[in-house]
């Protein structure tokens, strides 16, 4: 059936995200997912205890539009400890519907037709979409070889009169890249005194490697009076499918992102908040994941080795990009739906991250997997 009357798309560059394409195609052909990302191990179960414990304790209507306020004090607790921040969980706190709906909706309560946001490529699919949705015009800036960092003196020279909005991602979803100290200073520099705000999207902060440090926003007083810090409990805590995260940002721009959160989505899920609070008061649930998580990456790296895939450098996040130059010419997205169809492993092709694709041969893969699963994945990857 079709709507017969005249329909214009609002998004009419946009299909469907790569995240379904990609494992749905994994389902069809029985490959081994490592496309999009999530975890193939359980959740704690404590976590499922508490759940299991507060939905009987009947703790199912809708929770505070805010979020839970428990489950707010611990997150308050949380970044004064890790990034020496204070944040008011009355007024600078609100739990969503996962990082995308944060975004979604930070974008939403601050940009207007005609705004620039500046996007820094390869950029996470829900990014362009959003602000296109609003009106604003997204500003694509290429990431540089061979780490994949920004350039500043490009930013300085696109920031003008229209720049609303800069958006930032590290630990860095598709490629694994971290923003240092250094980025965060140049940030501080080309945003003083101009009315940008910044959208620092900090979901995989706990999943960092080699002995960095998650350099938040929220570490840089500068940075973070103009920040909507976004963060995700299904990255945390192994559970993509229960959508939590939750969103940080100064009062004034948060009270015009609950504008808009309060009808998106009012609240989000009762009994998950209440367990979340409870799990969230012990560090210990989240300290150690960055250790749990290097593993899993420096296992992955192990297997791969002897196989014609080149690893890019990967600090952060749980994804691996592997360079395929060696192996195919063919276009990444070729490439990856012939290595699902005929190898039996399920990738990314970065190139969908892009406005104008550069020629990058390279293929995410998620190492947040059991053992066993990236012992069988690297096993074919070895034979291609
Ligand atoms: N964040 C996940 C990834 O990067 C996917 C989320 C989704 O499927 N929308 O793979």
């Amino acid at each position: 059936m079709n709507f017969p009357g005249t329909l214009k798309s609002k998004l009419h560059k946009t299909g469907t995200t790569i995240f379904t394409i990609m494992s749905g195609l994994a389902n069809e052909y029985g490959a081994i997912n490592l496309s999009q990302g999530f975890p193939d191990f359980p959740v704690s179960a404590e976590l499922i205890e508490l759940i299991n414990r507060n939905m009987k304790a009947g703790h199912n209507q809708y929770a505070p539009m805010p979020g839970y306020r428990p489950l707010r004090e611990v997150i308050a607790a949380k970044i004064q400890n890790l990034y020496s921040a204070v944040y008011d969980p009355d007024k600078e706190i609100t739990i969503t519907a996962g990082g995308t709906q944060a975004i979604y909706s930070a974008i939403t309560s601050v940009i207007k037709e005609g705004d620039e946001v500046i996007v820094f490529e390869p950029a996470y699919d829900c990014y362009v979409p959003a602000i296109e949705l609003n009106g604003g015009i997204p500003v694509q800036l290429q990431l540089k070889d061979p780490d994949f960092h920004i350039d500043w003196n490009e930013v300085k020279k696109m920031v003008n009169q229209r720049t609303r909005m800069i958006m930032i991602n590290s630990p860095h979803n598709p490629t694994g890249a971290i923003l240092t100290a250094k980025d965060m200073h140049q940030l501080e520099k080309i945003t003083h005194n101009r009315d940008i705000v910044i959208v620092s999207d900090e979901v995989y902060e706990h999943i960092i490697f080699d002995g960095y440090e998650h350099q938040s926003v929220m570490r840089y007083p500068k940075l973070a009076e103009r920040s909507f810090v976004v963060f995700s409990f299904g990255k945390t805590f192994h559970a993509t499918g229960w959508k939590t995260g939750y969103c940080i940002a100064p009062e004034n721009l948060m009270t015009e992102f609950r504008k808009v959160h309060q009808f998106q989505v009012f609240s989000v899920n009762t009994p998950i908040q209440y367990a979340l609070a409870e799990y969230m008061s012990n560090p210990v649930n989240y300290s150690g994941i960055n250790k749990f998580y290097q593993q899993k990456r420096d296992l992955f790296l192990s297997l791969i080795k002897g196989s014609r895939f080149k690893p890019l450098t990967c600090s952060g996040s749980y994804f691996q990009l592997l360079d395929y130059s060696k192996i195919s010419d063919e276009k990444d997205t070729d490439f990856a739906i012939k290595v699902t169809k005929e190898h039996g492993v399920a990738a990314i092709p970065i190139s969908v991250f892009y406005k104008n694709p550069i020629e990058q041969k390279a293929l995410r893969f998620c190492f947040a997997k059991e053992d066993a699963t990236l012992v069988a994945a690297a096993e074919k990857l070895r034979n291609i």
